[in-house]
């Protein structure tokens, strides 16, 4: 855990947030952060962004009434049933969560109401809610382990307080022993360090003999005011001399994709076919539309 981090319990508002459509990654319809900030302290992290108005994103706050509103907001009867994912603003498996349980008992609530989920972490803590998400997998869950490097060096200085790559492919194989649906989003994948054949094609042979059934790919970063000028700062500390050819090559831009990305996406397309992987995710549908589907 990042020792620089504090914490402090706040009120929220509301806990679910509706996205305008339908995610195209994870098929979710709902954003939940029960967190705020995050204690895993990627060096790439998107949250730093100056539009999110995160200041620090190791401070971290614990919406303390989170499961009251999560419960208020599934017992409405209006609520369209459409699958709630957390994981994108921060890691609901972080550290915190080993002794706090809001993730936990979020998804005591969501199996209550029958809801699907899609959970985004690094963390192998989510095998100790296996017999939960199994249950919730009656009506649909799916876990996407971020995982960018087959190293556990490289993983400990992109990703320093996040447990190794080595760890969530074991709780991948954890999970997928018992039925739930999971797979990698093999993200971000950082231009001159881990953006090379050896390590894509690793990730997907040990994704295969984890039991993994999808990898979603990006052969990129992005990049914005806020996360920029930290993740250059990390740069210069573990890799020397990398800062500059980042902003030769990339300038201001957004999305930094990978020099290399042509030949990735190539090694990718073969690698997954071999291994029977699959590119996308199945998304939840609800019973009445499979049910008229097999006419
Ligand atoms: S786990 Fe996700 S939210 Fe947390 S620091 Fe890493 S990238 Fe950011």
């Amino acid at each position: 855990m990042d020792n620089r981090n504090s914490i402090k319990f706040i009120q929220a508002k509301s806990i679910l947030s509706k996205l305008s459509h339908t995610d195209s990654w994870f098929g979710i319809s709902y954003n939940m952060n029960l967190y705020r900030g995050c204690q895993h302290g990627c060096i790439y992290c998107d949250t730093r962004s100056e539009c999110y108005g995160i200041n620090d994103i190791s401070q971290i706050s614990i919406k303390e009434n989170a499961i009251d509103l999560l419960q208020k907001e599934l017992s409405s009867k209006r609520k369209q049933k459409a699958t709630i994912g957390t994981g994108s603003m921060n890691d609901p498996y972080m550290p915190i969560e080993k002794e706090i349980k809001l993730t936990r008992k979020a998804l005591e609530v969501i199996n209550k109401y029958k809801y699907p989920v899609h959970i985004i972490t690094k963390s192998n803590l989510v095998e100790r809610d296996v017999d939960l998400l199994e249950e919730i997998s009656k009506t649909y869950s799916a876990v996407s382990f971020t995982i960018t490097t087959f190293d556990d060096n490289i993983s400990k200085q992109i990703e320093p307080f996040a447990p190794s790559s080595s760890l969530r492919f074991k709780a991948i194989e954890t999970l997928a022993k018992k039925g739930i649906y999971t797979g990698i989003t093999l993200m971000p994948i950082l231009p001159f360090i881990n953006d090379n054949v050896e390590n894509i094609k690793s990730i997907i042979r040990k994704a295969k003999d984890s039991g993994a059934s999808y990898i979603l790919p990006a052969f990129g970063l992005t990049l914005r005011k806020g996360s920029r000028e930290y993740f250059y700062t990390e740069l210069d500390r573990s890799y020397i001399g990398l800062r500059a050819k980042y902003e030769a090559y990339f300038q201001e831009r957004y999305i930094c994709p990978s020099p290399n990305y042509q030949k990735l996406q190539e090694v990718f397309e073969t690698e997954i076919q071999k291994c029977n992987i699959k590119s996308q995710m199945e998304f939840y549908r609800p019973k009445e539309e499979t049910q008229l589907k097999m006419f």
